[in-house]
């Protein structure tokens, strides 16, 4: 593994940080680790506002915890009207949609769209704890149906917009939820994306749907179902922007999300008010540094947790101006994302293992025809960053200047566990560095025991933090299952990761995909960062093959970079590249080129359908959530072709 090289931060960064050495930064977690109540207590204290005190400050019966326990808040009121008084004038959201259309929202005029909404939904008869979709592409109108379903207690559940009428429906269903809040189609590569037809295709199995309230983005061709569907548009005139926040309790559900599906079968991932509010709020000053004139860019789509956690709920409730982006990266041209944050002058960036390879492919000349001086912070979350890709992401748009912050958290956390402090914590490409206060992570053996530093084990978290997922919703025995069984009490998160000498953290993908050759343990992503350092490599996936001599063997998936390239020459050459990069023991079996490779709607490389590809030519795991089943179609005949 990489990570010889060591990032301080600079006096510069660090003389104006929240955290400013690291020092400061291990006094907090000290503080948190020795009384996690009075911590907490003092966070919830700071960053959040409540209508009524808790009578104590958490309830951990495990697997099942509770914070805050008693009190009352509001996830839309913190998000909102505690604003209106000192920032009433400040965007809130700066919105550019693809076609290049903009529009800024004050604190003062999203509040307002936020209360006239939660009054039609109101009047229309939907109450705290009924459920609802959202199904919207990348508009403010997304995050007014977020805030106004939060403001009035409906748990809602956001589905990416690139997902199917059956992933849809099987949301629905699983949470029999009576609204759905949608749109006609958003703006993708300059084409209009269609939202309405999946919903119908999807409602019409789905008895529960009472309404389906349809903003008007793209204008196109749109059937209205009589009596179910209304426009948007024609529910807002005469209602009042008034609407008192509801006073809920800090166990009320918040959302559901169902996530990425990498591993199997999309789970509803329950989470509440108070603690994620509070955890959520918190890390943002501590990770993203906020400052009162950041301007923060965070690319998520708000279908992921990252859209709900560092899209809406912590910016947010910090009083953060946020940039929001409709469409594609590559439209008109890739250097979409360089004009943006030249021209509305981004000081914070927030984004993916997954684009920043697919920029890095497109070479540098577009970051370099626009001037990104104001950012000041870089941040990665989603998979483990290739050192490769780091450093490229630090020097080409960074300037060698800003930090990046790698982000390790999941849709379960609520938000993010490790990460550097940008002021205190020096940085090792590739390494989330070290946990949040509060969070006591560890890597342990089967049997629980902690392992030696360097060694490789499963990641766990040993008690239970705020934002915490709560349960599986309707499966309160899957969520002990999947979490809780191995070590009673203890959170595992599925994920491999070893610990260095500095404590820092590596994680290394997740426990399925780590193999074992020649009895040699070794990470998939550890191959992938070494496929990813060859010169002609824009991507890898590694997958192990049962092999009858070494256990498994090493199978990598690789797509190229603009060239022309002889394959099988490139082959043999990957071939000892890895040897020589790793050792001889992880020389891979086989070399597989491909366009591109499969991901998840989300960006995740989805390593279980390349292992069923590689051993039996066939995928019969759940595919609703992958991005393009073209991909694994072409995939698999490659191989008969072989
Ligand atoms: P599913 O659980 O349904 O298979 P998923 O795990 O991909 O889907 P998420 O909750 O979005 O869904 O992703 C969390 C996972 O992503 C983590 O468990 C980890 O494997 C990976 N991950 C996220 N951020 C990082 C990071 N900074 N470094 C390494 N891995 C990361
Ligand atoms: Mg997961």
């Amino acid at each position: 593994m990489s990570g010889n090289e060591v990032y301080s931060p600079s006096t510069e960064f660090s003389s104006q940080a929240h955290v400013g050495s690291m020092e400061a930064y291990q006094e907090l977690y000290r503080r948190a680790e020795a009384d996690p109540e009075g911590f907490w207590a003092q966070q919830a204290e700071s960053e959040v506002h409540w209508f009524e005190k808790w009578s104590h400050v958490y309830e951990w019966h495990p697997p099942f915890v509770k914070w805050f326990v008693g009190a009352k808040t509001n996830a839309a009121y913190n998000c909102l009207d505690r604003h209106l008084e000192t920032r009433g004038d400040k965007p809130a959201i700066i919105f550019e949609g693809e076609p290049g259309d903009q529009k800024t929202l004050t604190y003062r005029e999203l509040h307002a769209a936020v209360g006239q909404f939660s009054n039609v939904l109101k009047s229309r008869g939907f109450q705290a704890g009924d459920r609802a979709i959202v199904y919207m592409p990348m508009i403010p109108e997304a995050i007014v149906a977020m805030l106004a379903c939060a403001r009035l207690g409906i748990i809602h559940s956001v589905v990416f917009g690139g997902f199917s009428a059956e992933a849809l429906k099987a949301r629905i269903l699983d949470l029999d939820a009576s609204l759905v809040l949608t749109a006609d189609g958003g703006w993708r590569r300059g084409k209009e994306v269609k939202l309405k037809g999946a919903v119908d295709e999807a409602v019409k199995d789905c008895p529960g749907i009472k309404d389906v309230l349809v903003y008007r983005r793209t204008g196109g061709e749109c059937p209205m179902n009589e009596g179910r569907d209304h426009w948007w548009h024609d529910l807002l005139p005469g209602v009042s922007p008034d609407c008192p926040a509801e006073e809920l309790d800090s166990e009320h559900p918040l959302f559901v999300l169902y996530t990425s599906g990498t591993t199997g079968k999309p789970k509803g991932i329950l989470h509440t008010t108070g603690g994620y509010l509070t955890y959520v709020a918190s890390t943002m000053k501590w990770v993203f540094d906020l400052k009162e004139n950041d301007i923060y860019w965070c690319t998520a789509d708000i279908g992921w947790v990252t859209g709900h956690s560092y899209i809406v709920y912590g910016p947010l409730a910090c009083g953060a101006t946020c940039l929001v982006y409709e469409g594609a990266p590559d439209f008109p041209a890739w250097d979409r994302w360089w004009d943006i944050v030249e021209r509305h002058k981004a000081t914070i960036l927030y984004t993916s293992p997954t684009a920043i390879r697919a920029l890095i492919k497109q070479g540098d000349e577009y970051p370099n025809k626009h001037d990104l001086s104001s950012l000041r912070l870089l941040g990665s979350v989603g998979e483990p960053i290739n050192p490769a890709a780091w450093d490229w992401y630090y020097r080409v748009i960074g300037k060698s200047r800003s930090p990046i912050v790698d982000t390790w958290w999941q849709t379960e956390t609520g938000g993010i566990l490790i990460a550097p402090m940008p002021g205190a914590v020096p940085l090792k490409p590739g390494s989330g560095t070290l946990p949040m206060p509060g969070v006591l992570t560890d890597v342990v053996d089967f049997y629980g025991e902690k392992v030696a530093p360097g060694a490789e084990g499963f990641l766990i978290i040993r008690r239970p933090w705020p934002s915490m997922i709560r349960t599986i919703w309707g499966d309160p025995e899957r969520f002990e299952q999947q979490y809780f069984s191995r070590m009673p009490g203890i959170y595992f998160t599925g994920d491999a990761a070893r610990r260095d000498e500095d404590g820092y953290f590596w994680v290394l993908g997740r426990v399925d995909d780590v193999m074992n050759v020649s009895g040699h343990r070794l990470s998939t992503m550890e191959v992938e960062s070494a496929l990813v350092r060859h010169p002609a490599v824009a991507e890898a996936a590694v997958v192990g093959k049962p092999h009858e001599i070494t256990g498994q063997a090493v199978c990598c998936f690789v797509s190229l970079k603009q060239g022309n390239w002889d394959h099988g020459v490139l082959g043999k050459e990957l071939r000892q590249w890895v040897a020589h990069e790793i050792g001889a023991f992880a020389r891979p079996e086989e070399i597989r080129f491909a366009e591109s490779l499969p991901k998840t709607r989300s960006g995740k490389i989805m390593r279980r359908l390349l292992r069923e590809i590689v051993t039996s030519n066939t995928v019969t795991g759940d595919v609703t959530t992958l991005e393009d089943l073209g991909v694994v179609t072409r995939l698999s005949a490659q191989h008969d072709e072989d």
